[in-house]
């Protein structure tokens, strides 16, 4: 793709509005200024100028056009910002988000048509209506998918690129409920949770984007990070709203810049209590790499052999979740 037809495609106000960059008309008129992305800045010192695509900023001297603003927020060099642009903003990366909007779309009215899957999330402790509607929660039953996303005209290659279909057109998901992971606005991938004998745990191949909902959490000056996404969902249901989920006990770069930035944001983690201490370990071990970055880390101790889905599913209240974050200990 070359420069000025990628520019054209993409905006540098439409990026910086992904990012959620908020600007104001500057005085002159031409211009929008809001706070700095690029350094820690607290009068708005950032203009933009949509009509000639070009930024800069007053407070560090930063400025120029779309390119250099995303070598200098993502810390990439000038071509592995536009190899990242390219991957982002190809008509292949949209019509991937496409489908994935739809397959996520589909699956949320087939949580309604399948009594089992409500039945399963029930048994997790995931009941409020309108918190199940906001996750965007569904039920993949399995068998129908490749014909509903034929049938919106979305190829077969493109569905098995996706992975939502293997080489012989069977559903990667099959009675699993299903969590959409999105990062920047969009489905990038799917978490289907097996509610019946198959290896529990599945995503889609490819990114699963950054820390799961992180839109909701990022302006949290405390933060509470789970494990599992059943965690997640008890947790804002229980009125913690400020909870957030990276997959596992291992995070990647992206995750820990993000719960580090900006420092000094206090991360509780709440992850497995489990029996031979194996969570214990990595959740202190976690504690520590987010310490070196600038956060300030605790550890939330709960109940031996309980996870906050499985405190919350055998009855425990939000004051006792409570009493677990006030019984934390820093490193
Ligand atoms: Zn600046």
């Amino acid at each position: 793709m070359d420069l000025q037809r990628l520019k054209q495609r993409l905006p540098l106000l439409d990026y910086l509005r992904q990012q959620n960059w908020m600007g104001r008309p500057a005085a002159a008129g031409r211009e929008l200024v809001g706070l700095c992305p690029l350094h820690q800045d607290t009068r708005p010192s950032f203009y933009v100028n949509p009509s000639k695509n070009l930024f800069y900023c007053h407070g560090c001297g930063q400025g120029g056009d779309l390119i250099r603003f995303v070598q200098l927020f993502q810390h990439l060099s000038f071509r592995e910002s536009l190899a990242y642009l390219e991957q982002q903003y190809s008509p292949s990366a949209e019509s991937a988000v496409a489908v994935l909007e739809e397959t996520a779309a589909f699956y949320q009215r087939q949580l309604q048509k399948h009594g089992e899957a409500r039945l399963y999330l029930a048994q997790r402790g995931v009941r409020d209506p309108a918190l199940i509607q906001e996750l965007r929660i569904g039920y993949a039953h399995g068998g129908n998918l490749r014909r509903h996303l034929a049938a919106q005209g979305f190829s077969f290659d493109l569905l098995r690129r996706t992975g939502l279909v293997n080489q012989q057109g069977l559903d990667a998901f099959y009675r699993r409920v299903v969590f959409p992971c999105c990062w920047e606005g969009h489905v990038v991938n799917l978490y289907g949770r097996s509610i019946g004998i198959a290896f529990p745990h599945r995503f889609l191949p490819g990114s699963r984007g950054g820390l799961f909902a992180w839109e909701a959490v990022r302006q949290c000056p405390i933060v509470i990070l789970v494990e599992g996404l059943f965690d997640l969902a008890v947790l804002w249901q229980a009125g913690f709203r400020y909870t957030t989920c990276g997959f596992g006990t291992h995070l990647t770069p992206t995750q820990l810049r993000q719960l580090s930035s900006p420092p000094g944001r206090h991360v509780f983690l709440a992850y497995d209590q489990d029996e031979n201490r194996a969570g214990q370990r990595a959740s202190q071990a976690l504690a520590r790499q987010l310490q070196l970055l600038g956060a300030v880390a605790f550890l939330a101790t709960l109940p031996n052999g309980e996870d906050p889905n499985s405190y919350f599913v055998h009855g425990a209240s939000a004051a006792d979740f409570i009493r677990c974050l006030d019984g934390a200990q820093s490193l």
